[in-house]
C-alpha cells in the first residue's frame, strides 16, 4: 500500500448462493453476474476503501469446484498481490472449506488476508445473511495494525465468526451459522466489535509469496462403517492410478482388525500408496497407539492424520503429491503442520 493512499481490497467472485437469483421459469437458484451484488449492497460504495473486483466467467455453484478452479483463484491473487492489501473471495458455502484448505496450501508465505465468505440466502432476499458476511469480510481483509495485516492467512468468515480456513467444516445446510472449526479456536468473534484473537492468528513471515498451483487428484477417501464389504474396500484401494488414500476411521483412529481388511491395506501400502488415517469424529484427534484396533493400522504403515479435517487432508495430499518428489517427503510433511492445519506439540 502507498502511504496515505486508501486501503485496497480485491473482491473475487466465484459464484454461490450469495449472488444467486431465482430462475423465473424453474424457480431454482442459479448464479448471477457480479453487478447484482453492487445493486444489492449499494452501501459498499460508502466504505472508505478502494474495492476492486474480479468476476469469474462463468460463475459456478461451488459443487462444481475443482483443482483447476482453485489454481485460477490462486493465480488471480498472485497477479494482484502487490496492488491490493487484502482479498475477499465470494464462494458457495458447500465446498468453501475445501477451497479455503486448498488455497492455504497453494499460497505459500501468504502475508495478506484472504477471506472466503458467502451466504445461506441470496443477497436479493430481505433476510439475507450475505450482506453482513460480505461487509464484515471486507473490514477484516482491510484490518491493519502498524501497517501489518491483522489476519495474514486464508480464513472463512461466516455468521459472526472468523475461522482458520483449513480447520473449518461446513456442518449445517440451513443455519446461518453453517461452519465450525472443532479443533481450533476462532480467529475473531464479531458482534458490535470485531474481537481478534491475536494469539490464534498466524504471524506474517514477510517472505515473498510463492504460489504452488499444481494439485494431483490421484487420491481417494474410504469411509469405514460396520459391515463394510471386502469388495467395496477392494474397489477403492485397487483404483487405477491411486497414489494416496484417506481412511476415515472410527473414534480416535480405529478400524476393523479382520484379516482380509488389514491384508488389503498392507498390500496397498507395499505398492507405495500412502494411507492417511483421519477420524470420522469432527472433534478430537487420531491416536493410533490408544487401542489395539489402531495399533494394528500403525504397524502396517498407516500414517496418523492427527486432528486434521477431511477437507484439509484431501487438499494437503493433492498438494503434496504434486509438489514433493518422494514418498518419504510426503509422509514427513503429513505429520507436520504446514499452514496451521494440524495441532502439533
Ligand atoms: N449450492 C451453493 C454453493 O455452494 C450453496 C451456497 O452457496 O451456500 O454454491
Amino acid at each position: 500500500m502507498n502511504p496515505g493512499s486508501k486501503t485496497s481490497i480485491l473482491v473475487i467472485y466465484t459464484g454461490g448462493t450469495i449472488g444467486m437469483v431465482k430462475d423465473p421459469e424453474s424457480g431454482v437458484l442459479k448464479p448471477f453476474n457480479f453487478d447484482n451484488i453492487y445493486q444489492q449492497i449499494p452501501m459498499l460504495k460508502l466504505l472508505d476503501y478502494h474495492i476492486g473486483n474480479y468476476c469469474f466467467d462463468p460463475v459456478i455453484d461451488s459443487s462444481n469446484m475443482n483443482p483447476r478452479f482453485w489454481a485460477a483463484i490462486a493465480e488471480v491473487i498472485e497477479k494482484n498481490y502487490e496492488s491490493y492489501d487484502g482479498f475477499v473471495v465470494l464462494h458457495g458455502s458447500d465446498t468453501m472449506a475445501y477451497t479455503a484448505s486448498a488455497l492455504s496450501f497453494m499460497l505459500e508465505n501468504l502475508n495478506k488476508p484472504v477471506v472466503l465468505t458467502g451466504s445461506q440466502l441470496p443477497l436479493g432476499m430481505i433476510r439475507t445473511d450475505g450482506r453482513e458476511n460480505f461487509i464484515t469480510s471486507i473490514e477484516i481483509a482491510a484490518a491493519r495494525i502498524d501497517d501489518t495485516p491483522v489476519v495474514p492467512e486464508v480464513c472463512i468468515y461466516f455468521e459472526n465468526q472468523l475461522l482458520r480456513g483449513n480447520r473449518t467444516i461446513k456442518y449445517n445446510a440451513e443455519n446461518f451459522q453453517a461452519f465450525k472449526s472443532p479443533n481450533y479456536p476462532s480467529l475473531a468473534d464479531v458482534g458490535v466489535y470485531i474481537k481478534y484473537h491475536h494469539a490464534n492468528i498466524r504471524k506474517p513471515n514477510f517472505k515473498n509469496l510463492k504460489v504452488n498451483s499444481r494439485m494431483d487428484n490421484s487420491v481417494s477417501i474410504l469411509k469405514l462403517y460396520p459391515g463394510i464389504s471386502e469388495n467395496s474396500v477392494k474397489a477403492i484401494v485397487q483404483t487405477e492410478g491411486l497414489k494416496a488414500l484417506i481412511l476415515e476411521t472410527f473414534g480416535s483412529g480405529n478400524a476393523p482388525t479382520e484379516a482380509w481388511f488389514l491384508s488389503l491395506l498392507e498390500k496397498t501400502i507395499k505398492k507405495g500408496i500412502i494411507i492417511l488415517n483421519v477420524s470420522q469424529c469432527q472433534g478430537g484427534s487420531v491416536e493410533m497407539d490408544k487401542y489395539q484396533t489402531g495399533v494394528t493400522l500403525q504397524n502396517i504403515g498407516v500414517i496418523s492424520g492427527n486432528d486434521i479435517t477431511t477437507e484439509a487432508a484431501i487438499t494437503k495430499l493433492m498438494f503434496l503429491l504434486a509438489n514433493e518428489n518422494s514418498t518419504p517427503n510426503i509422509q514427513k510433511k503429513l505429520s507436520i503442520s504446514l499452514r496451521g492445519e494440524i495441532t502439533t506439540n
